[in-house]
């Protein structure tokens, strides 16, 4: 051994096993026998079998064998007993360090993990494993995840992180129950089992969050490899009682040595990545990347960028038909603002809007968005002589602004425009901060004769009973449930509830993000009335809407 090794073996607190061939110790250091309280003459010329605690099956121990004779290493916990009979828990790491004859070896280190199990327990502590799932917890994730960066600084080795959380889990809760939910977590964590290597290990971070390490990976595409596996896993439906539920997940992923050094900034940063993977709503992983940390300062020249827009008269609306699915008639638009930057072409709302939340500018924007669309209306009610219902988003800032009901009647005024034909879409964010406030403002525009959608419905964290003290008259799914509907297995668990649930509550369905003749048919034999997506058409310029309107109904079998 080089003299720094030999400093290693000496002197490190984990325990060091080193055998020949036919696995009969040879080498014990004392960190082994501070752990186990066998000294080395006592350990050397025996089988590391000598400290068996008989906790484990014999199936255990072959299976240990069998992953060093396959991969030449094992990890995992396992139960020893010490000289003085007591029985306790050791982090595990077996390699075989393949070679001729006398020089064959094999290594174990090992870490006590008393004191983070407690020994008197059969066989877990609770504290530290997830009672619904088995799986260890964050607690033990932060220990095991501190041992693993030693071992892979040591080693100068990869490591990775895979923070994982299911899509809107919140909803499926909601809307088929608690145990429901309970059943599809116990389920989500055996398919993560399935897709990890025996030395990874699992853990439930809480609610619908799960983290995976990723042991000694030898190139940072392995982590993406199983994050594949996991998406592909988890992309096949769950047979939950009788029902098949489909989901998505979104992962992110961080790496050591690249992504951060130590425990902490490696999971803000897979957690940071997996927002980002969440941003785009559907199953997908997403690499940490430095970037994701400089979009403030990017926003901070939007942001300068965006003051200016509204005088600049940089907005526009856009408008996107409503269609009844009986008569495939317009029956409805909804108003999009976009903003048509000079240099970066047309911005989506979904870049801007955050921002203009943030700094208060959503106010002026939204006064000018509905006024703009208002006035469209009017000129179209008069071009064609019958009226339909306009949708304008109302951001829940815009709540939070003493003259809202003021300003809107204002504006119908104004444009003399009839309230009962303008429908203000919400999200159930809208009453988190003050729902008694909120409630007497929605009831003032509702006296006035104004309508109200619930948008994104499922996306967000309200339950529909909370819902119901709103006086809302639609519901509107959000597209991400549609776009998950998989046209073989008309099965969708989620829609149907939803649809059933508003109903009971005597409200109309709007579903967004019909992409598919499939999907329509699919939500009309369920019972939603109306829809609106790409099939029939995106979102178009005022000129391009007066177009659609002067076109017969769409045909129940016209294809795009
Ligand atoms: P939203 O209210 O959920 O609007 C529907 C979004 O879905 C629109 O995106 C629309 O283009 C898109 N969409 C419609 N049909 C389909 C489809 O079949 N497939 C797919 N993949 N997408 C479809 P857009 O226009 O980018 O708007 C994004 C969001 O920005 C809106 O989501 C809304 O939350 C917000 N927004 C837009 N205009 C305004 C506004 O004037 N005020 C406020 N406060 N928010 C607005
Ligand atoms: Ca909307």
């Amino acid at each position: 051994m080089h003299r720094e090794n030999e400093m290693v073996f000496n002197n490190c607190t984990e325990g060091i096993i080193i055998t020949d061939h036919n696995q009969v110790i040879v080498r014990v250091n004392p960190g082994f026998t501070q752990i186990t309280g066998y000294d080395s003459a006592e350990a050397i010329g025996k089988k590391p079998s000598f400290l068996k605690s008989h906790r484990h099956d014999d199936m255990f121990y072959q299976q240990i064998q069998n992953a060093l004779n396959n991969d030449g290493k094992w990890q995992g916990e396992i139960w020893n007993r010490r000289k003085n009979g007591e029985i306790y828990s050791q982090w595990l790491t077996v390699f075989h360090c393949k070679d001729t004859g006398d020089a064959d070896r094999y290594i174990g280190i090992f870490t006590d993990l008393t004191g983070y199990i407690s020994n008197d327990s059969p066989g877990r502590n609770y504290a530290y494993y997830d009672s619904l799932t088995g799986l260890p917890n964050r607690m033990l994730l932060y220990d095991r995840l501190t041992y693993m960066l030693n071992l892979a600084r040591r080693r100068k080795g990869i490591m990775g992180i895979l923070q994982l959380d299911l899509n809107r889990f919140k909803i499926i809760n909601d809307t088929l129950g608690y145990v429901f939910g309970d059943q599809l977590l116990q389920n989500v964590a055996q398919r993560l089992k399935a897709c990890t290597r025996e030395v990874d290990s699992v853990f439930r971070l809480g609610d619908d969050g799960f983290a995976v390490l990723l042991d000694d990976i030898l190139h940072p595409q392995d982590a993406a490899r199983v994050a594949k596996r996991i998406l592909t896993a988890c992309s096949q439906p769950f047979l939950i009682g009788n029902k098949e539920l489909f989901i998505t997940v979104s992962i992110g992923v961080s790496l050591f040595p690249g992504d951060g050094d130590h425990f902490e900034l490696l999971l803000k940063n897979a957690e940071t990545a997996m927002l980002r993977a969440k941003e785009l709503g559907i199953s997908n992983y997403q690499h940490y990347m430095p970037s994701m940390n400089t979009q403030a300062f990017e926003q901070l020249t939007l942001e300068h960028n965006l003051q200016k827009a509204l005088q600049k008269k940089q907005f526009l609306v856009f408008y996107q038909p409503i269609i009844d699915l009986n008569t495939r008639e317009i029956v409805g638009a909804e108003a999009l603002v976009r903003w048509n930057h000079p240099d970066l072409g047309m911005i989506s709302p979904i870049q801007f809007i955050p921002l203009a939340e943030e700094i208060g500018l959503i106010i002026p924007i939204g006064e000018w968005v509905l006024e703009t669309a208002c006035r469209q209306m009017r000129l179209w009610q008069d071009q064609f002589g019958k009226a339909f219902v306009i949708s304008v988003n109302l951001s829940a800032r815009q709540f939070q602004q003493q003259d809202l009901v003021a300003s809107i009647d204002r504006t119908l005024k104004h444009t003399r425009f009839d309230a009962r034909n303008l429908k203000l879409e919400i999200t159930e964010s809208i009453g988190m901060k003050n729902p008694e406030q909120t409630i007497m403002t929605l009831r003032q525009l509702k006296d006035m004769g104004a309508l109200f959608a619930i948008d994104d419905f499922g996306t967000g964290y309200s339950s529909l009973s909370y819902l119901n003290r709103f006086p809302i008259d639609t519901l509107k799914i959000d597209r991400s449930f549609v776009m998950e509907m998989n046209p073989t297995t008309p099965e969708s668990a989620i829609i149907d509830a939803i649809i059933a649930m508003a109903h009971s509550l005597s409200l109309n369905v709007i579903a967004e993000g019909v992409e598919t003749p499939d999907q329509a048919d699919y939500l009309l034999r369920n019972g939603c009335e109306q829809v609106q997506g790409f099939y029939f058409s995106r979102p178009v310029n005022a000129e391009e809407f007066g177009q659609l309107l002067k076109r017969p109904p769409w045909s129940k079998k016209e294809t795009k």
